[in-house]
C-alpha cells in the first residue's frame, strides 16, 4: 500500500476523510475484530509517528460503510494487479541456491502496478542488479534473482500462501529478463 497505482489513488480520493495509503491499510486491520496486533515495519521515526498517529484513530468497527466500500474498491483493483500474491513473510527464505524468492516476487508485482515506464524501467533495473549467478551471490545477504533456482521444491511447503514458487519465478525471468509481456503469461491480468 506504501506505493498505490493510480487507479487506487483515485478511488481514495473519492473519500471525505482523506488518509494516506498505509493509513487505510492500518485502519482495515484495525476495523477487523479478529486482529489484536499488526506488525508494520517502520523504517524512520516519521513513520513510527504516522503509525502511532494511526493507531490513536482506530477501533475494532470504527469505520462506516462509506469506508469500507473504499476499502472493498481497492481489495479489488490490487487483486487484479498482483501477479504473485507474495507477502514478503520470508518463511520461505533461505533458499539453498540464493535466491531472494520475497524480493523477486516485490519487482515483479511492482513492474504490474506501476504505470509509467520510467518507474517501470526503474524496477526491472532492480531485477538486474541481482546476483544471476552463483559466484555473484552475497554471502551474508540473499540476492538471487529468479534464474538461480533450481527446482528443489524445499520452499514449496514453508510458503505460507501456498504459491508455486519455482513456476513463479520462471515466470519472473521470463518477464523481468526475457521481455514476455506480462499478458502472454497471466491472461486474466
Ligand atoms: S525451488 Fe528454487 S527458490 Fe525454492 S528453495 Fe529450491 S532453488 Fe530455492
Ligand atoms: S513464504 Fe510465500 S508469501 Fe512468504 S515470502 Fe516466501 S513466497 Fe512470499
Amino acid at each position: 500500500m506504501a506505493n498505490p497505482p493510480a487507479e487506487a489513488w483515485e478511488v481514495m480520493k473519492r473519500s471525505k476523510i482523506k488518509r494516506s495509503p498505509v493509513d487505510w491499510a492500518l485502519q482495515y486491520l484495525w476495523n477487523l475484530p479478529e486482529i489484536s496486533v499488526v506488525l508494520n515495519g517502520m523504517n524512520s521515526l516519521q513513520m513510527l509517528n504516522e503509525n502511532c498517529d494511526s493507531a490513536g484513530r482506530s477501533g475494532v468497527s470504527s469505520l462506516q460503510e462509506e469506508d469500507l466500500n473504499i476499502i472493498g474498491d481497492l481489495i479489488k483493483i490490487y487483486r487484479k494487479k498482483i501477479l504473485v500474491p507474495c507477502t514478503s513473510c520470508k518463511y520461505c527464505l533461505p533458499c539453498p541456491s540464493g535466491v531472494n524468492i520475497p524480493q523477486n516476487f516485490a519487482i515483479l508485482n511492482n513492474v504490474a502496478l506501476e504505470k509509467s515506464n520510467v518507474r517501470k524501467w526503474l524496477n526491472k533495473r532492480d531485477y538486474k542488479k541481482m546476483a544471476n549467478s552463483p559466484k555473484k551471490l552475497n554471502q551474508t545477504k540473499s540476492n538471487g534473482n529468479a534464474s538461480l533456482c533450481i527446482n528443489c521444491g524445499i520452499c514449496l511447503e514453508k510458503c505460507t500462501q501456498e504459491i508455486n514458487i519455482p513456476n513463479e519465478l520462471k515466470n519472473v525471468h521470463l518477464i523481468l529478463k526475457k521481455g514476455k509481456k506480462i499478458s502472454d503469461i497471466y491472461k486474466d491480468k
